[in-house]
């Protein structure tokens, strides 16, 4: 990595020490994954506040009767259990969802990723959301020109 700042002319320890250069290099990393480049970018946990807004769902025996299981621990739910759900709608154990949403910021099932607190990784999560109304603009504007 220090190689790649020499290269690029930067010294490797900035006035801000060490935790700029991360975040210098985790800024091309960004830039790269979105100009299609296939890499591997650390993931952060997921904000506290996108936690705090998951609502709570109560088990009832409807759940309890389509067998309904917390998909980390695979424990079937029980009456009285109260399960976090996602904005994907998947719903896991409070605690369960809790230790896996330490390490990262995606749904175990359908890897939709929560907001976090990483504003560089913010821009890449933002800019993949956005991914199918971006998809959408370029047919409107395919259909506008060759219309
Ligand atoms: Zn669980
Ligand atoms: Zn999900």
């Amino acid at each position: 990595m220090s190689d790649y700042f020499t290269e690029l002319g930067h010294t490797p320890t900035g006035d801000n020490g060490p935790d700029d250069m991360d975040r210098n290099y985790r800024r091309l990393q960004v830039l790269a994954i979105m100009n299609g480049i296939d890499m591997d970018i650390e993931v952060p946990e997921a904000s506290k506040r996108a936690i705090a807004k998951m609502p709570l769902h109560d088990i009832t025996e409807d759940d309890v009767k389509n067998d309904v299981k917390c998909p980390v621990c695979l424990k079937p739910a029980e009456i009285a259990e109260q399960f976090k759900v996602l904005p994907c709608k998947h719903k896991y154990h409070e605690e369960c969802i809790l230790l896996w949403l330490k390490k990262t910021n995606s749904c175990p099932l359908c890897r939709y990723e929560l907001e976090t607190d990483d504003p560089v990784y913010e821009e890449l999560r933002l800019y993949r959301q956005d991914e199918p109304n971006r998809r959408q603009r370029q047919d409107n504007l395919m259909d506008s020109m060759y219309s």
